[in-house]
């Protein structure tokens, strides 16, 4: 019943936040956007020969404390800052040290970038103004590794909980050499076993 309310009250805003939703759905990551959830993140971890990719997905709540636009100095930097902390993937994710993995690449998608680094390159318009429009934003990271020993990969330590300490929770799932698992890492349980 609210949904048809707020369709029948302002049926252009309603359209446009759903377009700007799909826009994002090419990465195949629905799920993430389906579970904006406050406090909540989402981790997939695959990792197939020497290469391991990770992609952290979260609301942008948990990383600057608001979902709008940067309005002030302050909301400028603090976006700033969590592009600055998302793109030192090495500082974040700790895979065993023993696989030898070294970081290769970082892609960050943020709905309002500080930084002119902005890969995604369509729908800008439209996901600033849906971001805007129905009170919620993400930001998607993406990191690529490749390992020397990939078979000595056994846990990724992440440091998420530390650097973004609104974050609560980390839905993580992975596909590895041993298999496919799901997870649920915490503050004090912030490790994933791969
Ligand atoms: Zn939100």
């Amino acid at each position: 019943m609210a949904c048809a309310a707020l369709v029948g009250a302002a049926p252009l805003q309603a359209v446009h936040a759903h377009e700007g939703h799909e826009t994002h759905e090419h990465h195949g990551d629905h799920e993430a956007h389906a579970a904006h959830e406050h406090g909540v993140a989402t981790l997939r971890v695959v990792s197939a020969d020497t290469v391991l990719m990770i992609e952290f997905a979260s609301p942008l709540d948990n990383l600057v404390g608001f979902e709008h636009e940067p309005r002030t100095d302050e909301q400028r930097k603090a976006m700033a800052d969590a592009e600055r902390l998302l793109r030192d993937g090495a500082g974040l994710f700790r895979p065993s040290a023993g696989a030898e993995c070294l970081l290769l690449g970082v892609k960050l998608d943020s709905p309002w970038p500080q930084d002119g680094h902005h890969e995604h390159r369509h729908g800008h318009d439209e996901a600033h103004e849906a971001g805007g429009d129905d009170g919620h934003a993400d930001l998607e990271a993406e990191y690529r590794f490749e390992c020397a020993t990939p078979d000595r990969l056994k846990v990724l330590q992440t440091r998420l909980f530390d650097t973004f300490p609104r974050l609560r929770e980390l839905r993580a799932e992975r596909a590895t050499a041993s298999g496919q698992g799901s997870a649920a890492l915490t503050p004090g349980k912030a490790d994933l076993p791969l």
